[in-house]
């Protein structure tokens, strides 16, 4: 099963798709997690991409495709894996779905979780994550137990350089204006389902079990 996540920065694709993998036993795959990852050791690839994402812009295509294709070639990707920030362009899509088609394989679904930009800001101010392992909270919403510390692995939570409130008005714009045409990319190829992602997060995930299939 190969899902793609849609939606805006903060729609909920890493919380849904942490669920997905849970549940059906297949890799989740953040290239925002990889380039933090980077980032955090100091390689070329981090120092790189942290100049772009700083600033709330999109990392250059020729970077990313390249971690995301050697990414999907390892062997726990065989059975498939769900996508969480991959595409996020137009040429990306593009350059993974002749990777697949050579594979003889395709995107299962590109699931859309829709919240609208009003939203979207408090999502992101609120939303602590925990660099080391990935984890992701949110103050009101999702807290951990104890305050500043991931639940899962004991380290620090931080709220990430591009989660301040100028940086996320970038990002939507970015959002809208390179990311959101993939919207249309997959429903012409029939495999765009949408959910609404307002609702509470078992919720959202309820509605995207219905889709899958239990
Ligand atoms: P994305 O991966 O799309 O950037 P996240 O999954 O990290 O978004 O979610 C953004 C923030 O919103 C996080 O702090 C998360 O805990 C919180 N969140 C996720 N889903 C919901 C939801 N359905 N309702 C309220 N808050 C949510
Ligand atoms: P995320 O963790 O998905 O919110 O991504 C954080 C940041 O990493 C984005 O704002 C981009 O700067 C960068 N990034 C992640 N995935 C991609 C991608 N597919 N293409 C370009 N930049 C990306």
């Amino acid at each position: 099963m190969k899902i793609i996540m849609l939606g805006a920065p903060g729609a909920g694709k890493g919380t849904q798709a942490k669920m997905i993998a849970d549940k059906y036993g297949v890799p989740h795959i953040s290239t925002g997690d990889i380039f933090r990852a980077n980032i955090k050791n100091g390689t070329e690839l981090g120092t790189e991409a942290k100049k772009y994402m700083d600033q709330g812009l999109l990392v250059p295509d020729e970077l990313t495709v390249k971690i995301l294709l050697d990414r999907v070639a390892d062997q726990d990707c065989k059975d498939g894996y769900v996508l969480d920030g991959f595409p996020r362009t137009i040429p990306q899509a593009q350059v993974l779905d002749k990777a697949l088609a050579q594979l003889n394989e395709t995107i299962d679904y590109a699931i859309d979780v829709d919240v609208p930009d009003e939203n979207i800001v408090k999502r992101m101010s609120g939303r602590r994550a925990c660099l080391a392992c990935g984890a992701t909270y949110h103050m009101e919403h999702v807290p951990p137990k104890m305050e500043g510390t991931c639940d899962r692995c004991g380290k620090e939570l931080v709220l990430r350089d591009d989660d301040k409130p100028e940086t996320v008005l970038n990002r939507l714009k970015v959002y809208h204006d390179q990311t959101q045409p993939l919207i249309d990319f997959y429903s012409e190829k029939g495999v765009l389902r949408t959910v609404d992602g307002t609702q509470p997060m078992e919720d959202v995930f309820r509605s995207i079990v219905k889709i899958l299939g239990a």
